[in-house]
């Protein structure tokens, strides 16, 4: 048994070796050391049909509670491991996934330490994540705590789906809301505006993505330290799609993937910063091609609102930042990220932070890398 109570068990793909810009040796060592994990395994196909067998039968083995995977983006194969894991035994949800592929090795291909940095902080935020998964029956809903809603309806004037009505409490007085989970999209605009903190997500929970930014901001410590909020069908799609393309970018950067710019609390960001991240920005779809429609609205008028509150709260308002771009539109993502990751190195260091050296060996090479690579 792990120190927190749970057993978790590391699967390391390489991609057939086309992840090998990391040094996934580098990696499982690391992972090995981290609280809670149990097994590290290397793969060279993960998701081909044999080694999925192999998968199932460590997963037995040694009683595993959470599986983590580096591997591909879980947007191509997490729905094909979570049906392993359910074959094995496990809750279907309680896997995660770090995108060591598209949003790490072939983004960051010309600076193999960068790379391996960011595969590692990666994996430490999805091992940090898993441990606050709790098993799930319908996966990324909404629900309720009965204790702390109030019944205000908040939530139910910004459901888009319809999925909410507030209805009688059975056994007291009073009103209280109800998610119907065969109409709930998942977009969690629900879980960030109610006031009661009464509505949480069955998967991305608030304790689950609260744990990835604090193991975001607590890993590998050079300057600059940047946290990326990105829409799992806008933004994160965006950073796929520059994998995929072989665009190249500065590592600097650690992604959250979220399910919609929208579902992006107020408190993630403050937490990011006072944990002494450098920056934080957040990447949605473009308003008016949001995945659910208005959630980039949403984020706009709430987000500029918290810019303004930045300043109050002691924060430069640059080191925060929001960003449109579609799924299809990989080159802005590059020149986005890679813009926000300059403007932040010309911020300095966060003042929350104890004072760190710029990330060696990063900065000055940067360029000839890159020119390298395009040669
Ligand atoms: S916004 Fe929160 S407190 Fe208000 S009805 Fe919905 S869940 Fe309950
Ligand atoms: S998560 Fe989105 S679709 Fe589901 S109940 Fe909340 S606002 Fe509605």
């Amino acid at each position: 048994m792990g120190e927190n109570g749970c057993r978790i068990g590391v699967f390391l793909c390489n991609c057939g070796g086309t992840i090998d810009s990391i040094d996934l040796l580098e990696v499982a060592d690391h992972c090995r050391k981290i609280d809670d994990v149990i097994h590290v395994e290397m793969y060279d196909f993960l998701c081909s049909p044999s080694m999925s067998e192999s998968m199932g039968q460590t997963i037995r083995d040694y009683d595993l509670e959470r599986i983590v995977i580096g591997a591909c983006s879980p947007r191509i194969y997490m729905d094909h491991f979570r049906d392993i894991i359910e074959s094995s035994g496990m809750n279907r949800y309680m896997v995660e996934m770090a995108n060591l592929r598209e949003q790490c090795a072939w983004i960051h291909t010309c600076d193999g330490k960068g790379a391996t940095e960011k595969a590692k902080d990666q994996m430490l935020m999805a091992i940090a994540r898993s441990r606050r998964m709790t098993p799930s029956i319908h996966g990324t809903i909404a629900s309720v705590d009965a204790e702390l809603c109030d019944g205000c309806g908040v939530c139910k004037t910004v459901c888009e789906a319809d999925a909410i009505s507030i209805v009688s409490r059975k056994d007291a007085e009073g009103l209280l809301s109800n998610v119907d989970p065969k109409i709930c999209e998942g977009c969690g605009v629900c879980v960030s505006s109610c006031p009661s903190g009464a509505m949480d997500m069955e998967l991305f929970s608030n304790d689950e993505i609260l744990a990835e930014v604090d193991a975001a901001t607590e890993g590998s410590n050079g300057f600059p330290h940047i946290v990326i909020f990105a829409c799992h069908w806008c933004g994160y799609a965006a950073g796929d799609m520059a994998g995929i393309k072989r665009i190249q970018m500065d590592p600097r950067f650690r992604v959250v993937r979220t399910l919609c710019s929208a579902r992006v609390d107020p408190e993630w960001i403050l937490r990011a910063l006072s944990n002494g991240a450098d920056g934080v920005m957040i990447i949605g779809g473009k308003p008016g091609h949001c995945h659910f429609e208005v959630g980039s609205l949403r984020t706009r008028k709430r987000m500029t609102l918290l810019g303004k509150l930045l300043a109050q709260f002691g924060f430069d308002r640059g080191r925060f930042s929001v960003a449109w771009i579609d799924a299809d539109q990989a080159e802005e993502y590059a020149n986005v990220v890679d813009s926000f990751i300059e403007e932040v190195v010309k911020l300095g260091p966060n003042p929350m932070n104890e004072p760190r050296e710029e990330v060696s060996g990063l900065t000055g090479t940067w360029a000839e890398k890159l020119a390298r690579l395009k040669e």
